[in-house]
C-alpha cells in the first residue's frame, strides 16, 4: 500500500500538519541518534586506549625484569673472572714449590684452563651488554609511547565524561520534545513511523524528495507522484523503501 488514506475533517489536524509533525519528529529522533552514536564510539575508544596502556606497562615491566636478569648474569661472569684470577694466583704460587716438572706442567694446564674460562666470561659479558643495551632502548621507546598514550587516554576520558554529562541533559530535552510532537500524530501514523524507522538502517522514516529521488533509497520518483507529495494532501510512502516522503519545502 503506497498511499495512506487520510481525509481531512473539520476539527482534525490537517495532513500537512501531520506531515510537518512527522518531519519534525524525524529531525528530533535523528539528533537523539547522533548523541547515541557519539557516546557509543567513545567508550570503545577509551577501552582501546586503556588496553594499550596496560599492554605497554606489561611490556616495560617484562623488559625491566629481563634487564635485571642480564645484570645479574653479567655480575656472575665478573665474579667468575675474579675466581679464575684467584685460582691462577694460587696455581702460580704453587708452581714455585713443585717437586718435579710433571707437577709444574699440570699446574700450567690448570692456569691455561682458567685463562680460557676468563676469556669465555668476557665474551659472555659483551654479549649480555649488547642484549641489555637493546632492551634498554626498547624500554625508552615504550616509555615514550606510553606517556603519549596515557595523555591520549586522559583527554578521551575527559571528553567522554563531558559528553555523558552534557548529552544526558540534551537527550532528555530531545525526548521531551519528541513526546510533544507525537501528540500531533495519530497512533496509526506514529506506529508506522516507528516501524519504518526501526527497519531503516540510518534511522530515517521520513525523508525529503531530493533531485527527483527518494532521500532514503535514492530511487527516482515519477513527476505525478512528486506533485502528489507537494500537494501535502496525503501521506505518501516510497514504493521502494517504504519511507514517508515529504517535499523539501516543508
Ligand atoms: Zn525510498
Amino acid at each position: 500500500m503506497a498511499k495512506m488514506d487520510t481525509k481531512t475533517n473539520t476539527g482534525e489536524i490537517s495532513v500537512e500538519e501531520k506531515l510537518r509533525a512527522l518531519y519534525n519528529l524525524q529531525k528530533v529522533m535523528t539528533e537523539i541518534d547522533k548523541i547515541r552514536t557519539l557516546r557509543g564510539e567513545l567508550p570503545l575508544e577509551v577501552q582501546d586506549l586503556e588496553d594499550e596502556v596496560e599492554g605497554l606497562e606489561t611490556r616495560i615491566h617484562n623488559l625491566n625484569a629481563e634487564i635485571k636478569n642480564l645484570n645479574n648474569a653479567i655480575q656472575e661472569k665478573k665474579n667468575g673472572i675474579k675466581e679464575a684470577d684467584l685460582l691462577i694466583k694460587k696455581y702460580e704460587s704453587q708452581q714455585s714449590s713443585v717437586r718435579n716438572n710433571r707437577e709444574f706442567e699440570s699446574l700450567n694446564k690448570e692456569i691455561e684452563y682458567q685463562n680460557l674460562e676468563k676469556e669465555l666470561c668476557k665474551k659472555r659479558i659483551s654479549e649480555f651488554e649488547i642484549e641489555m643495551k637493546a632492551k634498554q632502548e626498547a624500554v625508552a621507546n615504550s616509555q615514550a609511547f606510553l606517556e603519549e598514550r596515557k595523555s591520549d587516554l586522559e583527554s578521551k576520558k575527559k571528553e567522554l565524561d563531558n559528553i555523558v554529562s552534557d548529552t544526558k541533559e540534551d537527550e532528555e530535552k530531545l525526548k521531551k520534545k519528541a513526546k510533544e510532537i507525537e501528540k500531533d500524530i495519530d497512533d496509526r501514523l506514529l506506529t508506522a513511523f516507528k516501524r519504518i524507522r526501526k527497519n531503516a538502517r540510518n534511522g530515517l522514516a521520513v525523508v525529503t524528495v531530493e533531485r527527483d529521488a527518494c532521500g532514503g533509497c535514492f530511487n527516482k520518483i515519477p513527476p505525478q507522484r512528486q506533485l502528489d507529495i507537494q500537494s501535502r494532501k496525503k501521506v505518501i510512502v516510497c514504493e521502494y523503501c517504504g519511507r514517508i516522503l515529504v517535499d523539501s519545502e516543508l
